[in-house]
Formats: C-alpha cells, structure tokens, sequence
C-alpha cells in the first residue's frame, strides 16, 4: 500500500481531542491486514510494532548500541464535543485545542458520534477564550432536519456527539496539495503505518510507534504513555522521533521539503541526534529538505525531553494550520477564518524518506560527534604551527 491510499483512508476519519474512536479502528483495520502487531495502552494510545506490554518491554530492554526507535505522532486534531442541547434545538458545544477565530458564525461543521452517526451543521455563535487565540465554545444548528431529529433522539446527552470544520469533501487533491479537513497529525499517523505495513513484509529491524490521544490539549496522551514508565531502564539509546505537521514559516515553507525539526515552542531537541540526523538528511535528500526550529508550536518531543530523552523532531509545512486561514486558498472564508489545512505531498514523501532512513543499521548513534571531532581535529592540525608561532 502506497502512502496516498493510507492518507486516503485515515484522513477522511472524524477525530477530535479524546475522540480518536474512529481512527483508531481504521488504522487497526489497517495493521490486522497486513499482520503487524499492534495494541492499546491503558490511555488508549495505539503502539504499533508489538502486541502487548511484553513485548514492548523486551525491545527496551534488548541489549544493542543501536537505538530504539519511537515514531510519535497524535491521531486527535482541533475539534469541539457537544455539551447540551438548547431549547431550539440546537447543540452547545465545548472547543479543544486551536482553532480560526474570524468569520466563525455560518461556518460549516461535520458531526459524529462513535457509532456510525454523520451529520453537517452550521455554527450559529461561538465565543474565544480570553487571550483570543482559539474558540471556547459555541452553538451548532445541524443543518438537516431529520438529522436534527435523529440527533436529538438517539443522543440525549449531547456530549456523545463531537465535531469539526467541515469543508466540500474530508479531503481532496489539487495537483501535488492533499486539502483536508486535519492533517495535523493524521499525516505523521499515516506515515508510521505505511512505515510498519512496509517493514512487516521485509521483516525490518523492529521499531515502536506510539499513536497518541488528545495531544492538542497538552499531549496528554504522550504523558500518560511516558507515565507508565516502560522506556525506563532501558538497556540501549531510545530515539523518539516526533512526526508533526506545522505551521508553515519562512524557511520551512510547503513544497520545498520534510523539515529537520530542531526544536518547537518550548524547547531545543538532542544536539547530538539532531547532528547525525542533520547529516543524513543532507545525504538522503540533498537540497530537498528543510531545517529549522519550529517555534510556532510545541510538540510531543517536549513531553518526551520532560521524561528524560533525546527526541529529533521531522515536521511536514502546514497550510492553514489548525483550520485557520493564514494561507489562503480553496474554502477559505476569510482571512484567520475556517479554512481546509493543506500540505504537499512530495513533503509527506520527503518525510517518509527521512523516517526509513532513520532505520538504517549501524549509524553511530552513541557517538554522534565523531566526525564532527575528527574534521575539528584536522582544522587543529592545519593550524597547529600558526598558533605555536609568536602572537
Ligand atoms: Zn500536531
């Protein structure tokens, strides 16, 4: 299966903070058919490359110089859970995460359930939290009257039904750009399952991937896995590796490559990792990769630094990050307002290329400056009789 199958599949499912229910189920589907093991933490995180808590304890505790890698991305994206229905009949609802925040009244939203429950609604109010950023809460008016009723019926307690902004179709292709609805983070999620279906058939060196909940309220998922402590003691490097889609910036602009992620928001990754991640960049895509610290967010490296590792990071650009018009384009509704996020897919490519080159065998994990050393050494020699000679 080509990567552009697996976004197809995985980005046309509802999700939302602690609503990654249907997800889930698809990449599940996905793993059983091609025989990769798989399972769920008690958080509900989805680890993939073992089938229970033994498992995964006994590749952190192989005995090896080479590092066990842990893929990370979050299978939640923005998104809002219904609270209560209104006399009208319409649907308050609770907003997690980013989000637009102009042009918010009239924009169009999906609605699930976990079941198999689909409607389209019509935001009728929203409110922003105090600094402004993102939206708090709001009413929905489902736009279809059976759906209406149906609604109602089947889901007195309205927190049963969740949503998102809702744009002509979940996802679509314009030449080489995939609009969707949420790419952050299903990209990532897809791009450790097209890894593991692939190295499942080659019988590659086993890697872990961790496929998180709620990471758009404070990694929640990522702090509850770290919580349960099984990387600890572990007798090899463990490289966390976190997959994200992120805002586009200057230098880490869409279409000119996967981005070496040096750091987010709230911190700088591992120098050393970074330093051998940097260099194999350089020869896996030459002149088509990008590298920078994403400072427009922060990602789940930051919880995994908290926890005592050494994370790299590999960020796709993202267009209209959080469903929020900075960049424009098809569906906008206006500057700042609803707009569908957008990445290229040679950048998906790139960054694909990026994570299997990270499994490549016998790449000097535990001492990544080496070659920086030798090369400083030369310089020394070079100039050794210049610094002997009088100042
Ligand atoms: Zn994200």
């Amino acid at each position: 299966m080509d990567i552009s199958d697996i976004l197809k599949a995985i980005l046309s499912r509802p999700t939302a903070p602690f609503r990654e229910g249907h997800v889930i189920s698809t990449i599940c589907n996905l793993l059983e058919t091609g025989n990769v093991a798989h399972f769920q933490d008690a958080a509900g995180n989805l680890i993939v490359g073992a089938a229970n808590e033994r498992e995964y304890r006994k590749l952190v505790r192989t005995r090896s110089k080479e590092p066990l890698r842990v893929f990370i991305a979050h299978m939640d994206h923005p998104g809002f859970h219904g609270k209560a229905w209104t006399k009208g009949g319409e649907l308050e609802f609770t907003w997690h995460g980013g989000s637009p925040t102009q042009h918010l009244e009239g924009a169009s939203v999906w609605l699930a359930s976990r079941g198999a429950f689909r409607a389209s609604g019509t935001i009728t109010r929203a409110t922003l939290i105090t600094s402004g950023k993102a939206i708090q809460s709001g009413t929905v008016r489902i736009d279809d009257p059976v759906s209406r009723a149906d609604a109602q019926r089947l889901f007195p307690k309205a927190a049963e039904l969740f949503g998102g902004f809702a744009f002509r179709e979940p996802l679509w292709q314009d030449g080489d750009l995939l609009y969707t609805k949420a790419a952050d983070d299903l990209v990532g999620c897809a791009a450790i399952v097209t890894m593991a279906l692939a190295s499942a058939k080659k019988k590659a060196a086993p890697f872990l991937g961790i496929l998180t909940r709620a990471e758009e309220v404070g990694f929640i998922g990522a702090i509850a896995h770290f919580e349960l402590g099984w990387l600890e003691r572990a007798t090899r490097p463990v490289l966390c590796v976190s997959l994200e889609t992120s805002r586009a910036l200057p230098g880490a602009e869409i279409g000119k490559g996967p981005v070496v992620r040096l750091g987010d928001r709230a911190n700088v990754f591992d120098p050393g990792y970074l330093r051998l991640f940097t260099d194999l960049a350089e020869k896996k895509l030459p002149g088509r990769h990008q590298r920078r610290i994403m400072d427009l967010g922060s990602c789940e490296a930051s919880a995994a630094i908290a926890y005592g590792f050494r994370p790299i990071g590999i960020s796709v650009p993202l267009g209209n990050y959080h469903n929020q018009s900075f960049e424009g384009g098809p569906d906008s509704r206006g500057e700042l307002g609803p707009a569908p996020e957008f990445v290229h897919l040679n950048d998906v490519r790139g960054l694909l290329d990026l994570c299997r080159a990270l499994l490549i065998p016998g790449l000097d994990w535990t001492d990544p400056w080496k070659t920086k050393q030798r090369q400083f050494k030369k310089s020394l020699k070079t100039y050794r009789s210049l610094l002997r000679s009088k100042l």
